[in-house]
């Protein structure tokens, strides 16, 4: 039997240094040399998922097909390696702390003392074993956090354990620092790279490749004095300059020669690598025949990580109609009825994005009013959905105090509501839930098939019936409106297999309008964009030509 080799890649001086792209870059150039790989997250906070944190503190949530809320960096993995992950992909201190809890309270350890060595340790590396179960050539483990941090020691003590109950042979450390350039000296600085190396030795990992972070590459002597002082070949030194497009660190590594030193480090049977799709990718990247601009209108402007996955699958939409997609973060609490056209009437496309609590709403459903009334095309993603199906409501059909009882218990027509009774086909049992229930976990989560109607836009789009797609929330179309709705002029043209809940909604007699209750962005890859973004994409593409030439 095929035995696994793992990387362990941690992170020293600071955090934000792009360890999860890194971590991602290599699995891609692993796989171009046919390699399968498999890759890990694991988070040293306490949380037992990211799920209940507020998207300013975390970033995006990322979710899995087996409805795991996982940290973005599962999204960049998945983008890079083309893999859907699951549950197993993410654990957290939280998560580990949390199934050993439940171990001693069974009586699992009877009569011993449960402590971080060896119990909370043996769990991770159980965790960490468990990506060995379908035997790929490689996973990669990313450890979260800084060298030093007092969370991230138990998952770095696993991990020096794990040499020696694997053996040196299938274990190689990589280490991710920062390489200052000092403008005052003019120079590089490698103290901090030392003082973080010192400080992952003092717990007894000796890193085999280092990766310098830096603006510039770095010298071959100050490669040769990195390696002096910390102990690794000089070959084992690379450079990662700050590049303006993520999809372009795969190949800079692969200039450095960084996965050619791991598969000779670590003895894999690599072929030459296929980067065709990376050199033609990162080539249509930098030569767009035109441009689009597109509105996210949300509430998280002010921090791009909230819309991680969005942003890359609107990259991807461009990628598939050879144009430049300018992103314009839009405040939705800033757009009123009014001031709609102020903020909107620049804009090829409108997107509004997922999102929980009622702050902005009226802008958002202003926004989709505006979208709807001018012809722009119109991408509305979960709550996005949900407020382009209050607009129309409110507008169209008449109901002029319609809302999602999310946001007002008390309107006489809650078209969208909370659905205490649905049927998880996935674990096979109908799930009840209160109104008042707790917060972590209540949610339709993760991978629900739907059905598209035939001749439907979406149904053009995925170019099949049956599709399945990624959820995340916990309210939905109220099936009482189907009728007076449908009479109004929109199309549901997704739904579930048994018809019970709303997927899609559409308005035919528009350039471009389609809402989803699922999440579309967490299947896109730059390899394979997203139907529904590609589209979205080539209608506001039109839009513009079609302006420009008036
Ligand atoms: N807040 C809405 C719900 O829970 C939408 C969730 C979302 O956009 N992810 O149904």
């Amino acid at each position: 039997m095929k035995e696994t080799k793992f990387i362990f890649i941690t992170g020293g001086v600071l955090s934000s240094l792009g360890k999860g792209l890194a971590a991602s870059s290599l699995g891609a150039l692993l796989k171009t040399r046919g390699l399968s790989v498999t890759i890990q997250k694991l988070d040293p906070y306490i949380n037992v998922d990211p799920g209940t944190m507020n998207p300013t503190q975390h970033g995006e949530v990322f979710v899995t097909d087996d409805g795991a809320e996982t940290d973005l960096d599962l999204g960049h993995y998945e983008r890079f390696l083309g893999v859907p992950l699951s549950q197993k992909n993410n654990y957290t201190s939280g998560s580990i702390y949390n199934s050993v809890i439940t171990k001693e309270r069974r009586g699992d350890y009877l009569g011993g003392t449960v402590q971080v060595i060896p119990h909370i340790t043996d769990e991770i590396k159980l965790a960490i074993c468990s990506l060995a179960e379908h035997h790929p050539d490689v996973a990669i483990v990313e450890i979260g956090g800084t060298v030093g941090d007092i969370e991230s020691q138990p998952f770095l003590e696993a991990i020096r354990q794990l040499r020696g109950d694997l053996g040196k042979d299938r274990c190689l450390y990589i280490h991710l620092t920062l390489v200052p350039y000092l403008q005052a000296a003019g120079e590089h600085k490698t103290k901090p790279t030392q003082h973080s190396v010192k400080e992952l030795r003092s717990i007894g990992i000796q890193p085999d490749i280092i990766i310098c972070r830096c603006e510039t590459a770095v010298s071959p002597e100050l490669k040769r004095k990195i390696a002096l002082f910390c102990d690794v070949d000089v070959d084992a030194v690379f450079s990662s300059v700050d590049v303006d497009q993520v999809y372009k660190v795969p190949l800079a590594f692969y200039e450095e020669g960084l996965d050619q030193k791991v598969a000779i480090m670590l003895r894999l049977p690599a072929k030459n690598p296929t980067l065709t799709p990376w050199r033609d990718l990162v080539y249509a990247l930098d030569h767009p025949e035109g441009e689009t601009t597109i509105g996210i209108v949300g509430k998280y402007v002010e921090l791009k990580e909230a819309y991680k996955s969005l942003h890359e699958a609107l990259i991807h939409g461009g990628v598939a109609n050879a144009v430049k997609v300018n992103l314009k973060y839009v405040n939705s609490e800033d757009i009123s009825a009014e001031s709609a056209r102020e903020f909107l009437s620049d804009l090829d496309g409108i997107l509004i994005p997922g999102g929980f609590g009622g702050r902005g709403i009226e802008g958002k459903i202003s926004t989709a009013r505006y979208a709807r009334e001018n012809k722009v095309p119109f991408f509305g993603i979960c709550l996005g959905m949900q407020c382009a199906v209050i607009e129309f409501a409110r507008h169209v059909a008449g109901l002029s105090d319609a809302n999602s009882e999310e946001f007002n218990a008390e309107s006489p027509d809650k078209v969208i509501y909370l659905l205490t009774e649905w049927f998880d086909y996935r674990k096979k049992i109908t799930v009840v839930r209160g109104h008042d229930s707790d917060k972590g976990g209540t949610m339709r989560l993760g991978a629900y098939p739907c059905l598209l109607r035939e001749g439907s836009r979406c149904h053009n789009a995925y170019g099949q019936k049956l599709i399945s797609e990624r959820h995340r929330h916990r309210f939905e179309f109220n099936n009482t409106y189907r009728d007076v709705l449908e009479k109004a002029g929109m199309c549901f043209s997704g739904v579930s297999p048994d018809a019970s809940l709303v997927e899609v909604v559409e308005l035919p007699d528009h350039p471009w309008f389609v809402g989803c209750q699922f999440h579309p962005e967490f299947k896109s890859t730059p390899m394979a964009p997203h139907p529904l973004f590609r589209d979205f994409i080539r209608a506001s593409k039109e839009k513009r030509s079609a302006g420009e030439k008036q």
